[in-house]
């Protein structure tokens, strides 16, 4: 299903990958696949809760061995774009997981506990599973006062066995109504994470190929920065849904192994 012209692929994990920690296909089987076919490729999440040592682990369990370097998250991508703009030392408060503590922590920022949040230069909000109402009173108290307010992603949910469960888009969502102020967002579909992965690939445009569940965050990064797009029906987006999105995804497929094969 993958044109031949592709050198190639970027791939989303939730939804593409796994739900949660169930595998969605044969993953040693599709790898050994991606690799007979000669393709580079490179998972790009706009989950922030993990790091890429975190990601190897959990895809070396699951029977597929990369470098951390194929894996770049919407943490990385923001700790990037924040080291650009601000000084190592600048003071952050942050709701979210260790993949942010720590991709902030390697660029220099001091991260504040919620005690001594009212001291932060910069906002950061991802997924934090202690997430409390003293935290977010502190976010919208700091945004309200014009410290500048950042997020690595706004999708809305994320996928679980279970079903949908609210993402980092749903803990903003808090913030914007209590402040009436909106994030810079360094995940999809905003280009950020695709430029990176373009980079770390060294392929051109035309021949990488975008590979996502959700219409509004992968699919419309890959477009946005000019990549052919595959939409695969594993995760969240549905096959009536991609029909109906302007431009339409280059291919719509199943799930990975469809794709692959
Ligand atoms: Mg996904």
């Amino acid at each position: 299903m993958i044109p031949s012209n592709i050198k190639a692929l970027i791939l989303d994990m939730d939804g593409v990958i796994w739900k949660a920690d169930a595998p969605i296909g044969n993953l040693p089987q599709i790898f050994a696949r991606i690799r007979q076919r000669g393709l580079k490729f490179i998972f790009a999440t706009n989950n922030g809760t993990k790091t890429p040592e975190d990601y190897q682990q959990k895809l070396q369990d699951l029977g597929v061995s990369i470098d951390p370097a194929q894996v770049v998250t919407s943490a990385l991508g923001l700790a990037f774009m924040l080291s650009q703009k601000y000084p190592k030392g600048t003071k952050i408060f942050m709701i979210g997981g260790d993949g942010v503590r720590i991709a902030l922590e390697e660029k220099g920022f001091k991260i504040l506990s919620v005690e001594n949040a009212s001291e932060a230069q910069v906002f950061v909000m991802g997924i934090d599973r202690e997430i409390n109402f003293q935290k977010i009173a502190e976010a919208a108290l700091l945004v309200r006062a014009g410290i500048p307010f950042y997020t690595t992603n706004t999708d809305r949910t994320f996928p679980t066995p279970r079903g949908e469960i609210p993402g980092s888009g749903a803990w903003v969502s808090v913030i914007e109504t209590a402040t009436g102020v909106s994030p810079i967002i360094a995940g999809k579909p905003f280009p950020y994470l695709m430029e990176l992965s373009l980079e770390r690939l060294g392929t051109k445009r035309e021949e990488t190929l975008i590979v996502g569940d959700r219409l509004e965050t992968d699919i419309a990064a890959g477009q946005s920065v000019g990549c052919p797009t595959a939409l695969v029906l594993s995760g969240v987006s549905s096959k009536a849904q991609a029909e109906a999105w302007i431009p339409t995804p280059t291919i719509i497929a199943e799930n990975l192994t469809t794709l692959v094969r």
